[in-house]
Parts: C-alpha cells; structure tokens; sequence
C-alpha cells in the first residue's frame, strides 16, 4: 500500500471488507478470549491484552500513514512513551527537547528519574543542540514535531545524521503534526510516538497512543512490554479511530486552512502581543517549517496583551472556542498552558521557554471560518 497517498490509505488499510460475509466496515472484535482447536492451536488471536483483530486492522492502517513497518497500538499517548522508555536499561542517557507536552516532562522527570539520566536541551537551535549531543553523549533523543505549547520545530534529518552515525535512537513525537504534514521516519528518525487522542481519532471521544517503528527487535522487545505490562485499547475504541481516521487528511486541511486565517487576523489584533504559528512569516524556524513538512497544522501560541484578569475575560468570553485541555478534534479549543497543561513543569523552567501567565494555545477546529474570527474578535473587544 505504500504507493497510495495517504488519504487513501486512511480509508482503505486495515478496512479491508470482511472476507465472510463482505461487511464494508470491520467488525468490533469485542471479545477478552479465543477459542483454541486444541492447546496452543489458535487462529492467530488468544487474549485480547495481547492481540485484538479490530486492533491489529488499527496497527496496520497506522503503520502505513508513518511508512513503518510495525505498529503498536496502547491505551493512550502517555502509555506510548512509558513502553519506550521501559526498553532502555538502567543508567541510559536521554535527550529531550526542553519544551514538551507537561505529561511527557512529568513522566521523564518524575516517574523515570531513577531509571534514566534526563536532560533537557533546545533541539530547534541545531548549534546548540550538537554541543549538547556530543559532550552529553545520549543513548536516545526525544523530541516533538511541532513542539508543545511553543510551537519550536528542529531539523529533524540533520539530528538524525548525529544519531545514525553513533547508532543511537531518535524518537520524534508525531502528535502536532499528523502524518498527513509530517513522516519522520522518512527523515531518518527510529521511532515516532503519536496520541491517537489528538488529531489521528479527531473527534475527542477517545484516548490512545500508538508507537511506529521499522526496526523488528525493538518492536519485538515493546509488544513483549506491553502485553507484560497491559496498556492495551480496547477493541471498541480502537474502531472508533479506524472511524475518525479516514477523514484524517480533510480534517488536516482544514484544521490549517482556519489556522492561518486566524494566526494572521490575531498577529493584525491590537490586543494581541506576538502569535506563533509555524506557516506565518514571523515564526523564527518558518524556513524550516516550509522545507520539512507538507503542512502546518492547526496549533497556534499567542500571548495576549494583559495580565491574569484580561485573559480570564477573555477566555470566558469564548463562546465557540472551548475552554478545555488536548487539541487536534473538530471542535476548536483553547486552553492556558501556566495553569492547565504544563502546570507540572517547575515555574521557572515553564518561563525560560514562553509559558506565561499571558500565552493562551488554541486548536483550530474545522468550524466555519467566519464564525471563529467573529468568536475571536467579539472576545478580545471585551479586554
Ligand atoms: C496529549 C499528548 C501526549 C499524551 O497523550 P495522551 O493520549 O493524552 O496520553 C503526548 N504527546 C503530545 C505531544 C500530546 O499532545
């Protein structure tokens, strides 16, 4: 299938019709267990912890978008990453980007801290970065497509030159992108992490993570974790994404086509500071933006011009944009990364990146246009 573009992939791999009885949409395999003709004889399927039909069409329909071999479908983002991390023996060394998703920064710093050494160094400044990369000498390096809140982008062929050359592991966390605007691995990167809960299932209905990789024994060794450990999806909220996913690249288009309508209104508001928005001029990496990925997504990072009382009014005066954590669904949301997503993240590290008490992060939904600029506009006339 991999010579389909990926919009026609999203709808055909893994939706295969039923061979039986010619089902256009797959069944829920809504089942724990499977019957076995004698022991040990079964049909491919024994327990829905290890292997579920409704998710192995899942893991299939993934694995092509990234142009991966494998993939393994959990029971959401955070249970991705945790798999990933559970691969690495004692003492590894990581890399991370310094802006990550708050879970991510928790998970590393709070709950791996004994396991792994972790340290936190800008990947968007590629100077900086390969100083870091060659005195601190990690086993892995983990960053995020489109980094979350702030939006930094880092190069990602020119990391992953640095990582082949010593046979180190560079994760890429996929979820802001989509694999509609970006496939990592094409660029050289070993591993991308996805939430499904994002973009991919689109429709806020259901949390899960899904790991893509070629690499067989490091596949392998995190099918043996996940079945050991048992962050499995359920079968019927696996469907649900095989669902939500085959619009997935419509919705991407739109999602960026209301984006940078709203990124440019705001960046003309006079009560709006400075936006981010990886397809404006603005944006410090915008030339890489161009070069990199097919797409802009649907994030923006804007700081407003007042302090905690104007942006509460304003927020509350939102009556389309919900107030309300995660992105990547039909609806647009908006949220206040200092006080909801990346509250667990040390203040004084949360500042050194951007995340004031001013810096407000939408998700653009695929709303009618007009009607989210209104939304907008109507709003910030109250502050
Ligand atoms: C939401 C998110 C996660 C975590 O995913 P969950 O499905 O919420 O567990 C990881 N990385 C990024 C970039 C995210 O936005």
């Amino acid at each position: 299938m991999k010579k389909y573009n990926i919009s026609t992939k999203v709808i055909h791999v893994g939706n295969e019709p039923d061979l039986i009885n010619g089902s256009i949409i797959p069944a829920i395999y809504q089942t724990s267990t499977y019957v076995q003709n004698e022991p040990g004889k079964h049909k491919g399927y024994e327990y829905t912890r290890s292997h579920n039909p409704t998710r192995t069409r899942l893991e299939n329909c993934l694995a092509s978008t990234e142009n991966a071999k494998h993939c393994i479908v959990t029971s959401s983002g955070m249970s991705s990453i945790s798999l990933i991390l559970e691969t690495l023996t004692n003492g590894s060394k990581l890399l991370c980007g310094n802006d990550v998703y708050g879970g991510t920064y928790r998970l590393f710093n709070s709950v791996y801290n004994n396991k792994v050494k972790i340290k936190h160094v800008d990947t968007s400044n590629l100077k900086e970065f390969t100083k870091c990369y060659k005195k601190y000498k990690p086993d892995i390096v983990w960053l995020e497509s489109l980094s979350n809140p702030t939006l930094q982008i880092s190069d990602i062929k020119s990391i992953s030159k640095l990582t082949k050359k010593d046979k180190k592991i560079l994760v890429v966390d996929n979820t802001f992108m989509s694999p509609c605007f970006f496939t990592p691995i094409s660029l050289g990167a070993d591993i991308v992490v996805h939430s499904l809960t994002k973009y991919i299932n689109g429709h806020s209905d259901i949390v899960g993570g899904a790991i893509m990789l070629n690499n067989k024994k490091i596949y392998d060794k995190l099918w043996y974790l996940q079945n050991s450990i048992g962050p499995t999806q359920s079968p019927f909220d696996s469907w649900l994404v095989l669902r939500g996913i085959k619009t997935l690249s419509i919705r991407m288009e739109q999602h960026q086509k209301n984006a940078l309508e709203i990124a440019e209104f705001l960046e003309r508001h006079s009560k709006i500071l400075k936006v981010i928005y990886p397809g404006l001029n603005s944006h410090p990496q915008f030339e890489l933006a161009k070069k990199q990925f097919c797409g802009f997504s649907g994030m923006i990072g804007v700081y407003i011009n007042g302090g905690m009382k104007e942006i509460k009014l304003f927020l509350k005066s939102l009556k389309l944009f919900a107030l309300a954590e995660s992105l990547g669904g039909v609806e647009s949301l908006i949220e206040h990364p200092a006080i909801m997503t990346h509250a667990s993240i040390p203040i004084d590290d949360r500042q050194k990146i951007g995340i004031t008490d001013n810096f407000v992060r939408l998700s653009v939904g695929i709303e009618y246009l007009p009607d989210l600029l209104n939304d907008l506009n109507e709003a910030l006339s109250k502050i």
